[in-house]
């Protein structure tokens, strides 16, 4: 089965091909034009998209060696993510099927994020065995999925405010740092001391998470110290970063460390723009051995937003039979399941 997937949920625009689970291509093609705001403007992004869309799904197709002729099926982000970004991949995924007569496969972009780990990008690469236990966070969502199988996933624990991502992105902002922030703390971090500040820590129940009141205690932190210390920030930045990575990622490791024990499943796997972090994939890797978890750390190209991980739900997808109708609208908010 050959499957042209097309992502185009938020600020890239993607294209991937895939033959069964094995990868042929996956172009990703970022947008600069939101860097001079500080974060993603809705309207430049669908225009982008626009522009963007058919280079790209030509270049994925040439990359693969595969002709349009050749696919089987398009699977597509259905949502969530922002309407206008969403319509221009939903809008051109509809087109070229009817033009080729091949079925449509509507997709969460959440359980693409999960499904990353079952892409092939090589014969013999591994991926978590059923059930097991993902981290998912990224720029809008932090959860812990509990997954039986490919289609078969459940939130078990998640944010009820900000996303581990969003944290990292807004403190970065806080700190004067280009958007988006998290991967320049991960690089400011590597050379500062973990231990330099304590930030607050949230005190919520069950699996749930929260990351507003870190946001809160990072700014006054800092605000509090610049009154002594006017050069504190330009002195401390990767002791600051280090400090502020540190805090998130013992956030999201005492819910992992609390899920295993409820479920008992020790296959962990993470998921999402924020398992692109250096910190957080040494500590679950450290965790992991220290608590005899398999730990399942996704390739950096497959973290953050990309087409190829639509493609492997739309497979699954294709092999159940789940196509999806024409009249099917792309959605803002896309609840799993
Ligand atoms: P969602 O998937 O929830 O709809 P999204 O698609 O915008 O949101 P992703 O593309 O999965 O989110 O991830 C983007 C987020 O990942 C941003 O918040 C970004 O700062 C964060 N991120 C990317 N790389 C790193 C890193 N190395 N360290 C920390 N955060 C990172
Ligand atoms: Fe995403």
């Amino acid at each position: 089965v050959t499957i042209l997937g097309i992502e185009s949920s938020c600020d890239d625009t993607s294209a991937a091909v895939i033959r069964d689970q094995l990868l042929l291509s996956n172009v990703i093609s970022s947008q600069d034009v939101h860097k001079q705001y500080g974060g993603v403007v809705p309207e430049l992004a669908s225009r982008a998209h626009q522009a963007n869309i058919i280079p790209v799904v030509d270049t994925a197709l040439r990359n693969a060696g595969v002709t349009i002729a050749e696919i089987d099926a398009i699977a597509y982000t259905r949502g969530p993510g922002l309407l206008g970004s969403l319509l221009v991949g939903a809008s051109f995924a509809k087109g070229a099927a009817l033009t080729l007569g091949v079925p449509i496969i509507s997709v969460n972009h959440l359980q693409g994020h999960v499904l990353s780990h079952f892409i092939k990008d090589e014969p013999n690469a591994i991926h978590p065995s059923f059930p097991f236990l993902c981290l998912l966070v990224s720029g809008g969502h932090t959860q812990i999925m509990l997954v039986r199988g490919p289609m078969d996933m459940e939130i078990v624990g998640q944010t009820i405010d900000d996303a581990a991502g969003e944290a990292f992105d807004k403190c970065a902002k806080v700190l004067g740092l280009p958007y988006p922030g998290g991967p320049v703390i991960d690089k400011l971090a590597a050379e500062g001391n973990p231990g330099f500040i304590k930030f607050a820590k949230p005190n919520i129940p069950d699996l749930d998470f929260s990351f507003s009141g870190l946001k809160t205690s990072f700014l006054y932190t800092l605000r509090d110290k610049l009154y002594t210390e006017p050069n504190f920030v330009n002195e401390h930045l990767p002791d600051i970063c280090a400090s502020l990575q540190q805090t998130i990622i013992e956030i999201l490791l005492s819910k992992v460390e609390q899920a295993v024990r409820k479920y008992r499943i020790k296959e962990i796997a993470i998921a999402g723009g924020v398992a692109a972090n250096s910190g957080l994939r040494n500590a679950l890797q450290l965790l992991g051995q220290k608590r005899g978890w398999k730990v399942y750390l996704p390739k950096k190209q497959f973290t953050t937003d990309n087409a190829a991980m639509i493609a492997i739900v739309g497979y699954y997808s294709y092999l159940e039979g789940k196509t999806s109708p024409l009249d099917e609208p792309p959605l803002a908010r896309l609840p799993l399941g």
